[in-house]
């Protein structure tokens, strides 16, 4: 089957300078990704005449969709109408939908409207106008030499809604596309040259139409295996037989076996097996609370979080014996037992997972290096701890430590659940 490429042009001095994180293209990569359409390229260029034309000639010989985001505001530094009328030839005409879509929104906010604004209902005369039901610059598709643009606002709410609800459609219609497939699994506990070591064989035997991509991201390691055919039951199929065996391969290390997050695992985990949870954070300072609340519907297993930066709050909150802070410190194996016997007793939970830990850069001594972290799981009978030595930066430490925190969780669950 022929492949459908695309390039992603974004449009705007501010991703050049890094002012704005350009996060149009990866979403607009992953919707392509998902039906199967190949990016091939993605470029992000100033508001600059001449960039935007050398741009679209380029990728004009490169792909069979253009798309294009950025540069349709009603200020003077968007040009990307203007350059795209030049490039395709074409004057403008006034589009009276979008005029009359731009009116009412004015109407209805009851904001003044300027001639500026009555500008965004200039289109080129050659493009389709693709309504914008978010905002007011309008979206345009062309078409010419058989090679489909479309340009899209900036503002990532206003193309993500516009390419759900009317481009992607569209895009559907207008190609003949594979059907494209994924499994994913997740691993801990090895690092990613030593899970690709272990992978040789596998690697080497899968087929052309089989790729599998590795996606590391504090402490976790992704794995995904993507299969591209022109039919489903027999691609689906193919991909069930490679997944098991890379399942076989690496079962030691993976924690899930679907492309969902650990927050969310633990919320399955949890419901599932109807316990209720609690944390008692120091280090994370209320990184996995977040994580954990991040899920909806997590009021239903999760109690809350006591973030006991402070030894006194260790002590007076979460009821960490003094002697034990002052004998083992408050990165020690028995403060975070502690701290979980504490905080299950206070807001009266099955489980808990505390931690405790030095995140750096400063605050580390000989015994108890910068990185060391503690963390305990577990309920008011059986308390699992592990040490945990991480190098990174403090940021970077913190998210590793929830990571780590969230998965012992899960440990902790499964563990009551079979004592049950
Ligand atoms: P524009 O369509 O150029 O007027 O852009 C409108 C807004 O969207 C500005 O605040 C930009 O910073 C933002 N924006 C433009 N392009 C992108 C992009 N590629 N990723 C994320 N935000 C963007
Ligand atoms: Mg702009």
């Amino acid at each position: 089957m022929k492949r459908v490429f695309a390039s992603i042009i974004t449009i705007g001095d501010e991703l050049l300078i890094g002012q704005t994180i350009d996060t149009n293209s990866a979403w607009i990569s992953q919707r392509l990704n998902q039906m199967g359409i190949w990016v091939c390229h993605r470029l992000a260029v100033g508001d600059v005449r001449e960039e935007i034309l050398d741009a679209l000639h380029y990728e004009s010989d490169h792909s069979d969709l253009i798309l294009i985001t950025g540069g349709l505001g009603p200020t003077n530094d968007d040009i990307t109408k203007k350059v795209l009328c030049e490039y395709f030839h074409c004057s403008f005409k006034e589009d009276a939908q979008t005029l009359d879509r731009v009116k009412k929104m004015f109407a209805s906010r009851n904001i003044p409207m300027l001639e500026s604004n009555l500008h965004q209902a200039l289109v080129p005369d050659c493009c389709t106008v693709i309504p914008n039901d978010y905002g007011t610059a309008p979206c345009m598709w062309f078409q010419s030499d058989n090679i489909i643009y479309v340009s899209m606002p900036g503002v990532p709410h206003e193309m993500q809604g516009i390419m759900t609800d009317r481009v992607l459609p569209k895009l559907k219609e207008s190609f003949t596309l594979p059907v494209i497939l994924h499994r994913t699994v997740i691993t801990m506990g090895l690092g990613e040259s030593q899970v690709a070591e272990r992978l040789i064989p596998f690697e080497k035997s899968l087929p052309e139409n089989i790729k599998l991509a590795y996606l590391p991201g504090n402490g976790l390691l992704k794995l995904r295996l993507t299969v591209l055919g022109d039919v489903r039951q027999a691609i689906a199929y193919e991909l069930e037989q490679y997944s098991s065996v890379l399942k076989e391969t690496l079962q030691d290390i993976i924690v899930i076996e679907d492309d969902v997050s650990l927050e969310a695992w633990v919320g399955e985990s949890a419901k599932g097996n109807r316990l209720t949870i609690s944390t008692a954070e120091s280090c994370t300072g209320g990184l996995i609370a977040h994580k954990i609340t991040s899920v909806p519907g997590s009021s239903a297993y999760y109690k809350g979080t006591v973030v006991s930066y402070s030894n006194d709050i260790k002590e007076q909150v979460l009821k960490v014996p003094k002697e034990v802070l002052k004998e083992y410190g408050a990165v020690s194996e028995e403060t975070v037992k502690a701290m979980v016997k504490g905080v299950i007793t206070l807001l009266k939970t099955d489980l808990a997972v505390a931690v405790s830990g030095i995140m750096g850069p400063d605050g580390g001594t000989p015994d108890k290096p910068v990185g060391t972290v503690w963390i305990a799981a577990g309920s008011a009978e059986k308390i699992t701890t592990h040490k945990y030595h991480l190098r990174y930066s403090r940021i970077r430490n913190t998210e590793m430590t929830a990571n780590y925190a969230l998965k012992m969780l899960v440990d902790a669950i499964r563990d009551k659940n079979k004592r049950v």
